[in-house]
């Protein structure tokens, strides 16, 4: 890979250059007034991309895993329920997380590629009673956008804290934390939110902190107890240091950069980019007669694209696409990874690269042996994108 090359895997992604000139500056003091001012604007920011009024921000040290897991471990205490709308890899984690700290939990799952129906979350929730209810908001093995709205409705409806892993689609896809009841959203720098791996984060409504201040017994993880970061992200946000362990000065320091860049567009015409970019890439794979495996259009998200291989066309595509200069990702479904690849298009992502990743894709997929017209698939495209 060389510098020119295209990152369009679901995360790490293509960064502006404001964002790495952010990383690359002089580490300062975490006590020092600039990185005070940056670490309490990135704060706010994060409570607004989240639509999140009302909520506490975190921004911590660490990937989405280590969000996902400040979740479950401040929220769930052992011999409690828990519901996991099940969409695939990263619901199978938190699932399995709920487990290791004790919970009762039960799946309900669809076939991979769709989205459970309703009435099953429904039933689950009225039969289990659980104190939360977790929505993959998108499943990065399969594309899919669970219908996140309609969902954390149907928890509210039946008492259960609103727990989402947004990691793929904090920044990119609409979410509205506080008008939707969702309790816990969280996410990781790298994805939609535009920034370097390296920082979970995530926001916490007023009843996720009662819930953890009304519970029985410490968390068993010092390192991910909101009760020792509430006061250092109050603080921080008020423009005063406070220390529990060391920021990610220069990481916080690129968040602050792409947060405030991403404000500036506008969360509303920033989801609405990502729609067009999404259906643009699209129009050109289905043009080289790929399909996707999400079940229906609306299920598809807009941060990436997962497509099957056509036939005769194998995981080889992955490195053949690398060669013509854009990297992109194979499967990760455990049950169909041998079968589909994926390629993100969030964030900073262009229309440019959106005709280059089609180029590429196409071109190696002829040399692949698949009968296809690249160039037939790139004015398909830059079609869609000029609609
Ligand atoms: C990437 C991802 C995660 C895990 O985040 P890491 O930063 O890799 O730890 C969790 N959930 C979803 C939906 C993801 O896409």
């Amino acid at each position: 890979m060389t510098d020119r090359d295209l990152l369009m895997i679901p995360g790490p992604i293509e960064l502006e250059p404001a964002v790495l000139r952010a990383l690359g500056e002089k580490t300062t003091s975490h006590v020092d007034a600039r990185f005070i001012a940056a670490f309490g604007r990135a704060l706010s920011a994060l409570r607004q991309v989240a639509q999140a009024d009302g909520a506490q921000p975190f921004i911590i040290a660490g990937s989405g895993t280590l969000a996902m897991e400040m979740a479950v471990q401040n929220l769930v205490e052992p011999g409690e329920a828990a519901v996991v709308v099940n969409t695939g890899y990263f619901s199978d984690r938190i699932g399995a997380m709920l487990e290791r700290a004790g919970a009762h939990v039960t799946h309900v799952g669809a076939s991979p590629g769709d989205a459970p129906a309703e009435a099953d979350v429904e039933a689950a929730l009225v039969k289990t009673r659980p104190k939360v209810l977790t929505i993959t908001h998108v499943d990065t093995s399969t594309g899919v956008r669970a219908p996140l709205e309609r969902l954390a409705a149907l928890g509210k409806k039946h008492g259960a804290l609103v727990v989402v892993d947004a990691v793929c689609s904090l920044g990119a896809e609409e979410i509205r934390a506080t008008a939707w009841g969702l309790d816990v959203v969280f996410a990781g720098s790298q994805k939609a939110l535009g920034a370097p791996p390296g920082l979970a984060v995530l926001t916490a409504s007023p009843a996720a902190q009662a819930a953890h201040a009304a519970r029985t017994r410490p968390v068993a993880s010092m390192y991910a107890d909101f009760a020792e970061w509430l006061p250092i992200m109050r603080a921080y946000e008020a423009g005063t240091p406070s220390y529990f362990a060391t920021p990610a000065v220069n990481l916080v320091r690129a968040l602050d950069v792409s947060l405030a860049s991403l404000l500036e567009e506008g969360m509303s015409a920033r989801v609405a980019r990502h729609a067009r970019t999404a259906a643009a890439f699209r129009a050109g794979a289905t043009a080289l007669g790929l399909t996707g495996l999400p079940a229906r259009p609306e299920l598809a998200a807009h941060t990436l694209s997962a497509l099957r291989y056509p036939a005769g066309v194998d995981g080889a595509l992955v490195g053949r696409v690398r060669e013509r200069g854009v990297t992109v990702a194979g499967g990760l479904h455990p049950a169909l990874k041998a079968t589909y690849f994926r390629v993100g298009h969030m964030g900073a992502v262009s229309p440019s690269d959106i005709v280059a990743a089609v180029a590429a894709v196409g071109r190696a997929l002829a040399a692949s042996g698949h009968a296809c017209d690249p160039g037939a698939a790139v004015a398909a495209a830059t079609r869609a994108l000029d609609a």
